[in-house]
This record gives C-alpha cells, structure tokens and sequence, in this order.
C-alpha cells in the first residue's frame, strides 16, 4: 500500500522574535506526542487516553526571528518542493515586519501554508486582521501566554488538515489526468477512421476549414480536394466476404499514404467493408500550381490500380478520382468536396479507372440539378402537375381507341418541363411514388368525366406509366385497387411498365404483376425493343401488350435490319396473342409499313401529339377517325 501522505513529517516553522519562545515550541513538539509534562492535563480533560499509536506524529520545526527571515525560508522550501505546512507567527516583531505583514508576504510565497498568529495584546481587532488578510480558513488566532496541550493539538490538527487537503488535490489532479486521458481518447476516436486509421469525415472537415481560411488570407496558397472511389469494390466485397473487403481498403489507405506527401490529408468516408463504404479524400496541399493536383492524380490512379494480392486472392481494383481545386472560388469547404464528388461521378460515367477535373459546366449543372430537386419537392407540395393524353389509334379501323396519360409540370418560372427531365429525378428523390399515385387517380377520374359526358368514351381505355420505384412500392396493388373504387373505370385502365423495369427484378416484378392482372387489369410493356429481355422469355410475363419503342419506328424506314427484327416481333406477338401498339409514329409511310407487318395499334405525332385535356376530348368528339387514309394504300 502507497505511504498516506498523513503518515508524513510535519514541518513547522515558528517565526518569533523571543529567542525563548523557539525552546518552548520545540519541547512541545519533539515528542510527537503531547509532552510528558502535559499528559496529566489531558488525563483530566479528556480521562485517561491511551496514545493511540496510529496518530503518533512527528514534527519538524524550524525557526526565524524576523518576518523577512521567515519568508525567505518558506520561499526557499516551497522552491525545494519541501513546503512547511504550518506557521506560527508572532504578532509583534519590532524592529521588522509585524504579524500581518509578515503572514501577507508567507502566503504569497505558499498560499497553501496553514498559519497560527500569537499575540499577547494586538494593535489589531481579530476583524481588523480578517480585514487585511481576507476571510481565510487556513488562520487561527492563539493568545499569548499559550497553553501547550492547546498548541500541540492546533499543530497537529492544522497540520493534519494541510496533508489531508494536499492529498485531495493529489487525488483530484490525478482524477483530472485520467479525464483528460480518456477525453483526448474519445477525441481521437470520433476523428479517426477505426479501420484505416485515417482522419474521418469530421477531422477532415476540420482541417480542411483551416486551410481554407489560411487560402482566403493568403491567395497564393494553392490546394486541391480529391474525391476518390472503388470502381469495383462492392463485387469484391460480395463475392470474396466484409474481411477481404476490409483489408483491402487498408492496402488501398497504404498505398494512398505512399504515393502523397506529409504535408497532404487523406481521409477515409466511414470505410467499413460491410457497410459498402470505399470513398476517401484526398487533400493535396501547398501546390506549385493547379497542373500538379492531375499529375498527382495520375500518380494515385497508376499506383491504385497495380492488382492487390490479400490472403491469396489476385484483386484488381481501379479507383475513379473527381478532383477540384481552390481555383474555383469556393465558399465552404462543403462545396468542394461535393464538387469534387460530381466529377467523381463523371468519372465513373465516362468508363470509371479515370479522373474528371470538376469544370464550370459541371458547376452549373450541379447547380441546376438542385435547384430542380428543390423546386420538385416543392412541385409535390404545391400540386404543380398536370397531364396530356396522347391518343392510341387502331390502324385498321382508325378509331381512336385509348390514350396515355402523360404528366407534365408546370413550373412557375420555366412553364411546362417534360417528364424526361424530372421523371428520374422524381425516382431519385423518391418523390415519384406519390407523384405517380396522383397521376393515376388524375387519368381515371378524367376518364370517368368523359364517360359520365359522352358515349364515345365508352370504349376508350386509359394508359397510364408505372415508374420502376413504383411496382417496387409495398402498396402500389392496394392503391390501385382504391384509385380504380373511386373513379369506377374498371376495365378501362391499362398500365405501361418499361421493359427494364421488369428486368430489374424479374421475379418480383411478376409477382407484382400477377396482382394487378387478377385485379382485371391490362398490363403492356413499355419500351419494348430497348432492355435486354429476349423474345423467347416473353411469355413467362403476364403482359397483354408491347409498347414497340420509337426507335423502332423511326428507323425501321432507312435499316433494314430494324424492320426485319419489326417483323419477328409482331408475328411472335401475334402468336403470343399480345396486342402491338407502335410508339412515335411521325409519317404517313411509318403508318403504312406497321399496319402492312400487321400491327394492331399506333400511337404519335402523325396521329396527335399528346393533347390538354379539352382538346383530347374533342379529338374523339368531333374529328373521330376521318382523316386516316384507307387500309391498303402502300400494298396499291
Ligand atoms: P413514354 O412512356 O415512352 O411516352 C412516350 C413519349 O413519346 C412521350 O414523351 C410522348 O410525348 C413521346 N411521343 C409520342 N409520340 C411521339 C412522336 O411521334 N415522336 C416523338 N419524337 N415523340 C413522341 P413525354 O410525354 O415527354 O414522356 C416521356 C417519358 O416520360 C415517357 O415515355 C415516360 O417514360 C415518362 N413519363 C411521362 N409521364 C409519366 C408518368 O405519368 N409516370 C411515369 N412514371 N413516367 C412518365
Ligand atoms: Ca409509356
Ligand atoms: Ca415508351
């Protein structure tokens, strides 16, 4: 067990300018016990004590015969780390400093030194003395002539009191290390990538604030932030496990750490394999000028795509790099790495295992592109939509036989943007299932108004599109069911599903669409013709059409190729007993080759471009099926 800092000598010093007096307070002292000549006294004040030998003290006293003195020595035995614990001081001193002076200058060399003040008669009152040396806890009045029991009890309750006190700021200054111990710790953890070891996200956010502040000082300063990611990390980490995965974003921390200076940051983005996360940054400081960010960046790119070898497994691996530099005039750090993450994505796009210095073209579509999803948001709130429908025609007879709704918003500012441009962005944002809910009910009630207006809509069908986000909705089946109640057009509705939407997840797709068609409802293939689904696979979809994609159609005139593949098309759909609908028909000779290949139904510009909703129903009311020219014109 540590020695208790209780166990320790007590150091006394008595400044008194009674030569006599130092004799008395040493023979109380030498002891460690109350003096032999005092034992009787105690016996009667406090009945027979055995000295219980745990509180044998010892003291060690030194002496001074002036104020002056006593300071010295207490000045030089704090300077030793050998401070005494008490004083006693007398109150008169001629011809030096008095009792207060004297214990004013001892507490500027030791604050912590306990003090006994003598006087037999004071020039001060006890409030006088609290006056001049502040309300204290550490001095204690003793009048003169002094009873020795009464000094050796203050001695070694005083000086007990010092150690007891020091021992606590012992234990507290040692609490207050461990604090801080476990503090920087914590700090460290919450800026440190636990797997690379890297600086995270935060510390990088951080750092680089500062070198942007620094940049904003000194405009000479040149830097660089690179955006880098795996380009084919998640196959790895799928097909080989998180911990093959793991060591490899710590070879590719490694090999980053080579290839870049001291002076550069590299941060890893909560890089865990199992979480998929394989993007760092690179900051490259101090550059001579913008040119060196791309040598750098080659340099990684090469060094990055040498083949890892971990635990016995070849990996190849490429990285695709974004880089912006403070040539941009930047406003927060946020905005270069985001940047930096844009040209990243181009990057990728442009064939991935290369680099993409981030432009003002990119800028200003990254600009563009949030701006849009802002307003889109708000479009949802603020019901900015609208639709057109776009009439279906059947080539044989003419007649007009459905339309696809198609929405279109109406943006305050720009006027009608297509679905081209906000469609994606919609799925992206996951705005598309509600906007999609609400075009769904939109087409079926406009339906149901003409129905309830003229008897020519008896037999017309509404088409609507299905976003690949929406036949992955939990409750797409359930709110057609409602929307189809509500408007009561039942079998009317027709939905159109891309063909690469199926193929995304062709088994769950089916499973979806078997729903919908034991609701009674027409499921067509939108887009036929551009994905990947083969012609033999057709049947195992429950689909009653193909929607032939406009490509199709506009080349089917010039390439043979694309006629004869036309051709293969409509007869296995025939068989199939799929109805055909062409899409994008713009000429009259488009007209005639399709329904010569025997296509049931055409949909496009030649006919009608998609319509506002007063003029699709004058489309059927009053033009009708007129102006299509006869059956068998280019077979003449
Ligand atoms: P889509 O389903 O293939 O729709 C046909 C597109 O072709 C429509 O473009 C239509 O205006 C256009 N079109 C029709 N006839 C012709 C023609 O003769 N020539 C040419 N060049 N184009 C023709 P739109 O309305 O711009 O819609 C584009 C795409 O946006 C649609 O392609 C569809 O994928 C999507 N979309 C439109 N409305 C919706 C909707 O309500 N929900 C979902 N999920 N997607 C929609
Ligand atoms: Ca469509
Ligand atoms: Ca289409």
């Amino acid at each position: 067990m540590k020695p208790s800092l209780l166990d320790q000598k007590r150091r006394i010093l008595v400044i008194d300018d009674n030569e006599a007096i130092h004799g008395d307070f040493r023979k109380i002292f030498t002891a460690g016990r109350p003096p032999a000549d005092l034992a009787g006294e105690e016996a009667a004040l406090f009945g027979d004590v055995k000295p219980d030998p745990g509180l044998q003290v010892e003291f060690e006293v030194d002496s001074a015969l002036q104020g002056c003195e006593g300071f010295e020595k207490v000045q030089s035995a704090t300077a030793a780390g050998n401070p005494y614990h008490l004083a006693f001081v007398d109150m008169r001193m001629p011809p030096g400093w008095d009792g207060v002076q004297t214990i004013q200058k001892l507490w500027e060399a030791d604050p912590r030194l306990q003090v006994v003040i003598c006087s037999a008669y004071s020039a001060y009152s006890w409030e006088q003395i609290a006056g001049k040396l502040g309300a204290t806890d550490r001095l204690l009045i003793l009048k003169k002539p002094f009873d020795k029991l009464e000094v050796f009890q203050l001695a070694t309750a005083l000086t007990a009191k010092w150690l007891a006190t020091s021992q606590a700021q012992l234990k507290m200054s040692e609490l207050e290390h461990l604090v801080e111990k476990r503090t920087s710790e914590l700090k460290e953890a919450a800026f440190v990538d636990r797997l690379t070891g890297l600086p995270n996200r935060a510390l990088l956010n951080d750092r680089l604030s500062q070198l942007f502040q620094n940049s904003l000082r000194d405009n000479s300063r040149k830097f660089a932030v690179l955006f880098l990611d795996f380009d084919r990390f998640k196959v790895v980490n799928d097909s080989l496990g998180h911990e093959i995965g793991d060591l490899l974003l710590i070879a590719i921390a490694t090999r980053l750490q080579q290839e870049t200076r001291r002076t550069d940051m590299i941060a890893s983005l909560a890089t865990t394999a199992r979480l998929g996360g394989d993007e760092f940054i690179v900051v490259l400081d101090q550059l001579r000028d913008y040119h060196d960010a791309v040598r750098v960046t080659e340099r990684l790119l090469a060094a990055l795509a040498v083949p890892y070898t971990i635990k016995g497994h070849v990996i190849h691996s490429t990285a695709s790099i974004g880089v912006t530099t403070n040539a941009v005039h930047y406003t927060s750090p946020d905005e270069m790495i985001r940047d930096a993450d844009t040209a990243m994505y181009r990057a990728k796009a442009a064939g991935k295992a290369c680099y993409m210095v981030f432009d003002r073209q990119m800028h200003q579509d990254a600009v563009a592109r949030l701006t849009l999803e802002n307003d889109l948001r708000q479009a949802i709130k603020d019901q900015e939509f609208i639709l057109h429908y776009q009439p279906i025609i059947n080539l044989a007879t003419g007649a007009t036989v459905g339309f696809e709704a198609l929405v279109r918003w109406r943006h305050p500012q720009r006027g009608l943007v297509s679905p081209v441009e906000f469609i994606p962005l919609a799925e992206e944002i996951g705005v598309i299932v509600p906007l999609g809910y609400w075009v769904l009910s939109e087409a079926c009630r406009q339906l149901a108004e003409w129905r309830s207006r003229s008897p020519e809509f008896q037999d017309i069908n509404m088409s609507v599109n299905l976003s690949r986000k929406q036949l992955a909705a939990p409750d797409l089946v359930n709110s057609i069911q409602r929307v189809i109640d509500e408007s009561g057009i039942y079998p009317a509705l027709k939905l159109e599903i891309t063909e690469s939407a199926i193929m995304n997840d062709p088994e769950a797709s089916v499973r979806v669409m078997d729903q919908i068609r034991a609701m009674g409802i027409e499921l067509h293939m939108d887009d036929f013709g551009t994905g990947y689904s083969s012609l033999s696979c057709l049947h195992r979809f429950p689909i009653g059409g193909l929607k032939i994609d406009r490509s199709f159609v506009s080349h089917m005139g010039d390439r043979q190729d694309y006629a004869l593949v036309l051709e293969a098309i409509i007869s296995l759909a025939q068989k199939l007993k799929l109805r055909i609908v062409a899409e994008g028909v713009e000429t009259a000779d488009q007209m005639a080759m399709l329904r010569s290949m025997g296509c049931d139904l055409a949909q496009g510009y030649f006919f009608a471009k998609p319509l506002e909703p007063a003029r699709a129903e004058a489309f059927v009311t009053s033009k009708s099926q007129r102006s299509l020219p006869p059956v068998c014109q280019t077979a003449a």
